[in-house]
């Protein structure tokens, strides 16, 4: 197997203005085709730190993926530290010229002076097209190992990762093969019930499926190898189907899908709106809760026993949540006022007191989707 290794450039990653994302789709891409992924770094935009961090790369490992500093700036230094690291100079390609220039055409304006400076890359690299922008990005190949150098910005990072970089390692290293995940993020149901319901699943060898487990939430992940991605998607589908009917309306999501973000659009579609009442002990957790968009007030109540409570907000739309304690351990009670309906649940927490936040949020977001699900099923809510 051959080992990478990833190196975002840029001052600003370093410094945390922007976050870096480029290297996890990068590392998460390159193992899925059997690449193992050694190391990963960031570096500020100074071409003679790059060039020995690539010369020390290179000694550890027969991959290094760089992402940005191709732009036509004096601070873009990536083209230059390559050459600075192989000792070489750079080359005027005039075939990658009329590419920029081609492309600035498509764009109606004129290529700047300054863009030729993308048009050279260290003597003897090989090109690699940028049909997505103007920065082209190439590879630069000695003794075996290779440095690929991609663009910043992370939608032609990808598309030429995918499209060029992949397919040339996979012929260069004699990569056989795919291993493909594929995760479902399932809430409002513990662990021991999800494994539970899928525990034959849990037996197969390919795809396998494994669980991992988070407070008031558990993921159920797939994983097929295969020879292609066609044909390892081909292998995860019918599992994926088989855990998403016995799971059900639990599963809210997959890959990177998020609980708010998923409850956040489904509440922004159905037009919902919601006051939150609470007890005292909730305060810290509920701050969290309130800051999402379908949060229209809230409010520290000192019980929620009195039956006037929802009285003072009339007609609206109303969560109602309080922590108490049953038989020895934390309970929550939740209970949501919905288009006239009142849907209700509690929950108890058994878990690690450090877990408690996040699990007391979870289980609210996960009662409020339901609760919507559940009343847009019998027509009663999010008709559109
Ligand atoms: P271009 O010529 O298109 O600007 P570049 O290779 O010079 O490409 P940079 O200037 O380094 O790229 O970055 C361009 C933009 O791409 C940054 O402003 C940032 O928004 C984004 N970007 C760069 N590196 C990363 C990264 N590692 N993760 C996420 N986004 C990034």
């Amino acid at each position: 197997m051959p080992t990478a290794q990833i190196l975002a450039i840029g001052t600003e990653l370093l410094l945390g203005v922007i976050t870096d994302t480029n290297t996890a789709y990068i590392a998460r891409s390159l193992n899925q085709y059997g690449v193992d992924i050694f190391k990963t770094g960031t570096i500020g935009d100074n071409e003679a730190r790059i060039a020995e961090e690539i010369r020390a790369i290179l000694q550890e490992s027969d991959i290094l993926i760089t992402t940005g500093g191709l732009g036509p700036t004096v601070d873009d230094p990536t083209r230059q530290a390559v050459a600075r690291a192989f000792g070489v100079e750079l080359d005027f390609y005039p075939e990658l010229w009329e590419q920029i220039e081609t492309r600035f055409r498509a764009y109606g304006r004129p290529p700047s002076e300054n863009n030729k400076r993308q048009a050279y890359l260290p003597r003897g690299a090989q090109a690699i097209e940028n049909p997505v922008g103007t920065a082209p990005a190439f590879a630069f190949w000695k003794e075996g190992k290779v440095v690929v150098s991609l663009p910043g910005v992370p939608s032609e990072m990808k598309t030429l990762l995918e499209d060029a970089v992949i397919p040339m390692l996979r012929e260069r290293f004699k990569l056989a093969g795919i291993t493909l995940s594929r995760t479902l993020r399932s809430a409002g149901m513990g662990e021991s019930n999800v494994d539970e319901l899928v525990s034959e699943l849990e037996k197969l060898s390919n795809p396998t499926v494994g669980l991992a487990a988070h407070p008031g939430q558990v993921d159920i992940r797939i994983t097929a190898k295969a020879p292609s991605r066609a044909e390892a998607e081909a292998l995860i589908r019918p599992v994926e189907e088989q855990v998403r009917r016995m799971l059900g309306v639990k599963i809210y999501g997959a890959d990177e899908d998020t609980l708010p973000a998923v409850l956040t659009k489904l509440t922004i579609d159905c037009d919902i709106h919601l006051d939150v009442l609470y007890t005292p002990a909730l305060e810290e957790i509920v701050a969290d809760v309130k800051t999402l968009p379908f949060v229209r007030s809230a409010r520290v109540v000192p019980s929620t026993d009195e039956n006037s409570l929802y009285n003072d907000v009339h007609d609206q739309d109303v969560l109602v949540l309080s922590a108490g304690e049953r038989a020895g351990k934390r309970a929550l009670d939740m209970s949501l006022r919905l288009g006239g309906k009142t849907l209700q649940d509690t929950r108890n927490f058994g878990g690690h007191p450090a877990l408690y936040p996040l699990w007391v949020k979870n289980y609210i977001f996960s009662f409020i989707r339901e609760s919507i699900l559940n009343l847009k099923e019998k027509g009663e809510l999010c008709k559109k």
